[in-house]
C-alpha cells in the first residue's frame, strides 16, 4: 500500500483502475482529474511509441539474423567451392608429376629397344667416373657395334633389323649384372658399363654379351642370322674423363673390326 491506501498493481491494473477514475462522474470536479487524464494520455502514447521501438528493433533483428544466416551459407558455400577446387588442384598436380615422371623417363630412355638412350649412358657415366674419384674403384665399359648391319637390313628389311636391335637389347639385358648399366648408344651400337669392375673381371663379361649375340634367333621363324658383333673394352683411368675412355674403347672397337669383326678387343 502507499500512502493513498492503494496497493502496488501491475501495469495494466494500473490502467484499468485509472479509466474507472476518470469515468466516475463523481470525480468529474476533482482539480487533479484533467492533470490525471493528460498524464494518462500521455502514458498511452509512449506506450504506443515504445512498443513501436520494440516492433523495430525486433525486425532489425530478424533481418540482421537472416543476414548472418546467409552470411554462413554463402562461407559453407565457399568453403565447398575451395575443397572442390584444392582436389581439382591436388589431381591437376599429380598428373602434372605423372607427366613429368613419364617425360623424364622418357628423355632417358630409347624409343625401339627400352633401354636406356645416350643420355642416360652419359648421365651414369658421369656418375661412375665420380664415383671412382671419390672410392677408387674402377668401373669398364664395353662398346658393342653391330657387324655389316646395313647389309643385314637389306638382307631382311628394316623391319627386321628393328626386331633385332630389340632382341640384342634383351640379350644385353640378360647378360649383365643387376647393377651394370646398358643402353643404346646410337644406331647400332650399344654401350655396357660394369661398376666396380676392372678389365679383367669385365672381359670374360664381354665375350659373354658377343657370344649371346651370334645366339640371336628371329622370333617368328626362330630362323640362323649371320649376326655378330665387334667390341671395345676400356677401363677409366683416374686422370681421365669419361669421353677418353670411350674414345679409347672406340678405337679397340675399331681395331676389333680391322681384325676381321666377332671379336673383343681390349683398349691399351
Ligand atoms: P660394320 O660392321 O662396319 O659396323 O658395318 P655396318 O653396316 O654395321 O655399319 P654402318 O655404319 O655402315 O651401318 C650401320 C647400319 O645400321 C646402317 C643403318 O641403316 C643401320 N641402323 C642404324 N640404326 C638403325 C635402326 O634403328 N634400325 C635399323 N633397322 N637399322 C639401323
Ligand atoms: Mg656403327
Ligand atoms: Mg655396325
Amino acid at each position: 500500500m502507499n500512502a493513498l491506501g492503494i496497493g502496488l498493481r501491475t501495469e495494466e491494473e494500473l490502467y484499468v483502475h485509472i479509466e474507472e477514475l476518470l469515468k466516475d462522474p463523481s470525480h468529474q470536479s476533482h482539480p487533479l482529474r484533467l492533470a490525471l487524464e493528460q498524464l494518462y494520455d500521455l502514458s498511452l502514447a509512449q506506450n504506443e511509441r515504445l512498443q513501436r521501438l520494440v516492433r523495430i528493433s525486433d525486425g532489425y533483428h530478424e533481418v540482421s539474423r537472416h543476414k548472418t544466416e546467409s552470411l554462413s551459407q554463402q562461407y559453407d558455400r565457399q568453403l565447398r567451392r575451395l575443397e572442390k577446387l584444392a582436389r581439382i588442384s591436388d589431381r591437376y598436380q599429380n598428373s602434372l608429376r605423372e607427366l613429368s615422371e613419364a617425360l623424364k623417363i622418357a628423355a632417358l630412355q630409347d624409343p625401339l629397344t627400352g633401354l636406356g638412350n645416350r643420355r642416360y649412358l652419359m648421365e651414369r657415366l658421369r656418375e661412375e667416373s665420380e664415383r671412382v674419384v671419390r672410392k677408387g674403384s674402377p668401373y669398364s665399359l664395353a662398346l658393342i657395334d653391330v657387324d655389316h648391319f646395313k647389309s643385314f637390313n637389306d638382307s631382311y628389311g628394316h623391319e627386321v633389323g628393328d626386331q633385332v636391335l630389340c632382341l640384342i637389347a634383351q640379350s644385353l639385358r640378360a647378360q649383365v649384372r643387376e647393377y651394370d648399366f646398358c643402353g643404346r648408344w646410337g644406331g647400332e651400337e650399344f654401350l655396357i658399363i660394369l661398376p666396380e669392375t676392372d678389365l679383367e673381371e669385365a672381359t670374360p663379361v664381354a665375350e659373354r654379351v658377343r657370344e649371346a649375340i651370334k645366339e640371336i634367333r628371329l622370333e617368328q621363324s626362330q630362323e640362323a642370322i649371320s649376326l655378330s658383333a665387334s667390341l671395345g673394352l676400356s677401363c677409366f683411368r683416374l686422370g681421365e674423363s669419361f669421353s677418353e675412355t670411350i674414345n679409347r674403347a672406340d678405337d679397340a672397337l675399331y681395331r676389333a673390326k680391322e681384325l676381321g669383326r666377332d671379336r673383343l678387343e681390349i683398349a691399351a
